[in-house]
């Protein structure tokens, strides 16, 4: 089992955007605007920035796309476009990132462990 919590902490919107070689068309403060890699709105034609409906914010660590209405964090985008099964998909983003597949040994427990450990480190 793939910790998803755990994943979603890891994985920023910069590291998908890097795996997915996507290149913003421009950038507002932490807003990078682009074609949408999903449904490729404003790939090709005439480059306006009024084509592009799809920004990623790398500071919120969310993406939005008003062509296809595709929202969601960095792990939802790295997932609707590789259209993979959803472990598979985390696995082989994990490679690429270089970055060791938090897995799920015994739930609450290590649950708790997280816990505890993460609320220290906040101190
Ligand atoms: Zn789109």
């Amino acid at each position: 089992m793939i910790d998803f919590v755990e994943l979603k902490k890891q994985i920023t919107m910069r590291d998908v955007l890097s795996a997915l070689t996507w290149r913003p068309q421009y950038t507002i403060a932490d807003e990078h605007r682009g074609y949408c890699p999903i449904c490729e709105a404003g790939k090709s034609g005439r480059r306006q920035k009024q084509k592009f409906g799809f920004g990623a914010n790398v500071a919120k660590q969310v993406f939005n796309c008003n062509r296809c209405g595709s929202h969601g964090n960095a792990l939802d985008l790295y997932l609707r476009v590789q259209g993979q099964p959803i472990y598979q998909a985390a696995k082989e983003l994990c490679e690429r990132l270089r970055v060791p597949v938090p897995v799920l040994e015994r739930q609450f427990g290590k649950r708790l462990c997280d816990r505890i450990v993460s609320t220290r480190t906040h101190e």
